[in-house]
């Protein structure tokens, strides 16, 4: 019997999950790992700690299980994205710690950019946005304020990547220098619709050619682990961004089909085929993944405040004590009473895009109490996702059959059936919600034959949960016509 051990690395966390044959978890390991915030909006990680912390879980949970490393078909990759890391290639050491995807350090360098008019031709080629989130104004402050760095790039000494490229350079004891094109497609320097490094792009943002890895399939062998990890050299086959690998582990292989991961924001993705649908609102395009040579492509949408307005009823309003108990608070009244919780914390995201807008709570009555506001909190999260999906439907003229969910905030039954409601379509729960690492083990998996083809993982997804719309269209319109109001009047606070 033989296992596929997949990796997720986390923005605040480690993980190694063992995986057997029928997508079943045999063992599950996690390790946190510090967060730096040496200054207001910059965010670092030490790339040693993500390397060391990764390392032992992986050890911990192949203990756990039992099994040995000649057990192991192949070790599948999924990582937090964007995260940009550089390092000497001879020595291996980092140069600096690694930037986060939250770092907010290169806005002026993305708003120079956007001056000088480029954001256009950047966008066409990446289907992404001129924004800090992204890896390659990253990169460039690390090579213009790391001493020396920049001319030691140029002279070929130094390697860039993001974390799925750092992980397999230490699993395979270096020299080994790949990234997916899934995790290329989120720097900024990768053309989607060519699938290949960027020379104008490179040119635009200032980065050599030298520092880039090789781009590679997300599922296929593209590298071995060294003596120092196993006493057997273990298959590394299968590489994915932590949404493109959730999309992947929630089976959504075809066009039109999308996943929702209701964590702290939401993270939307919807199946888009072989071509990179373009977005007129301002949502992302980017690769899903590649199998064989052959790209499949997403369009991308999140919600900025998600799980996380819960978070502020239990720690900003103090009305719950834990998460969960949200559920039975904002069903005790028989509807939100009017009420409307527009979770604006950091601006409204797509596909309104008002970096200014802050938070409101509107409707309030005398009848109005907390379980109201509670009510309102948890139907904000699917508000702000049908109206994503309202986005998606229109730039891929797709229209959605059912939504598939995951992350913490999914365990929610009212919620989940709220969002059936407002969309008119099911929203299905899977059995096992580990979906980030089941697509990287499912994307090596596939690449080593320990399954046959994306026929039989279609098959091992099993819902946990099914919510049919129950709510009739007349009333649905009324409701998702005051949040457009409330919506509506936040955004004149701030014209
Ligand atoms: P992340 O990966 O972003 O840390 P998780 O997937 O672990 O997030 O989900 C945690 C989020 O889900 C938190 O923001 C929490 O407030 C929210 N959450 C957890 N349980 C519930 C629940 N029953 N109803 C609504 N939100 C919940």
């Amino acid at each position: 019997m033989k296992y596929i051990l997949a990796l997720d690395q986390g923005t605040t966390s480690s993980r190694a999950i063992v995986f057997d044959r029928a997508g079943a978890i045999i063992a599950l390991a996690q390790q946190e790992f510090v967060q730096y915030f040496p200054q207001s909006g910059w965010v670092e990680h030490d790339a040693e700690d993500i390397w060391q912390s990764q390392l032992a879980v992986l050890r911990q949970a192949v203990r756990e299980s039992g099994i040995a490393a000649k057990d192991i078909a192949a070790i599948g990759i999924s990582n937090q994205r964007e995260t940009t890391l550089v390092w000497d290639r001879r020595t291996g050491a980092p140069i600096c710690r690694a930037i986060v995807w939250q770092d907010r350090r290169t806005a002026d360098h993305c708003a120079r950019l956007k001056a000088a008019g480029v954001e256009a031709i950047v966008t066409s080629k990446t289907g992404l946005l001129l924004d800090p989130y992204f890896s390659a104004t990253k990169l460039a402050w690390i090579l213009d304020h790391v001493p020396g760095a920049r001319a030691r790039a140029e002279a070929g000494e130094l390697a860039f990547g993001t974390v799925d490229s750092w992980l397999i350079w230490r699993l395979s004891g270096g020299g080994q220098h790949l990234t997916d094109a899934s995790n290329a497609s989120r720097t900024l320097l990768y053309n989607i619709d060519e699938g290949r490094w960027d020379d104008e792009l490179l040119r635009i943002l200032d980065v050599p050619a030298s520092l880039l890895p090789r781009v590679v399939d997300s599922s296929g062998t593209v590298a071995y682990t060294g003596p120092h990890v196993f006493d057997v050299p273990v298959p590394i086959a299968g590489i994915a961004g932590d949404q493109q690998a959730a999309l992947f582990g929630q089976a959504c292989h075809a066009p039109g089909m999308v996943k929702n991961t209701y964590g702290t924001g939401c993270f939307m993705l919807m199946h888009t085929g072989s071509h990179a649908v373009r977005s007129r609102h301002r949502l992302l395009s980017t690769v899903a993944w590649q199998r064989d040579g052959q790209r499949e492509y997403a369009l991308e949408g999140s919600v900025f405040v998600g799980g996380a307005v819960v978070q502020w009823l239990r720690d900003g309003l103090g009305i719950i004590e834990a998460a969960a108990d949200v559920e039975a608070l904002a069903t005790s009244v028989a509807d939100n009473g009017g009420v409307y919780f527009v979770p604006a914390f950091t601006g409204l995201g797509a596909p309104h895009w008002v970096a200014e807008a802050r938070g409101a709570i509107i409707g309030l009555s005398r009848g109005s109490t907390a379980a109201h506001i509670a009510r309102a909190a948890v139907e904000s999260i699917a508000f702000q996702t049908a109206d994503l999906i309202d986005a998606m439907q229109a730039d891929s003229a797709i229209r959605l059959a059912e939504l598939r969910v995951d992350g913490g905030a999914a365990k929610n039954n009212a919620l989940m059936q709220f969002q059936a409601d407002l969309l008119g379509v099911p929203v299905v729960r899977p059995k096992i919600i580990e979906t980030t690492a089941l697509g990287a083990a499912f994307l090596a998996g596939l690449a080593v034959g320990y399954w046959q083809d994306i026929g039989e993982i279609s098959g091992q997804w099993q819902e946990d949960r099914r919510f049919e719309p129950a709510l009739s269209g007349e009333r649905v319109a009324a409701l998702r016509d005051a949040w457009q109001r409330a919506v509506s009047a936040v955004k004149r606070t701030v014209e």
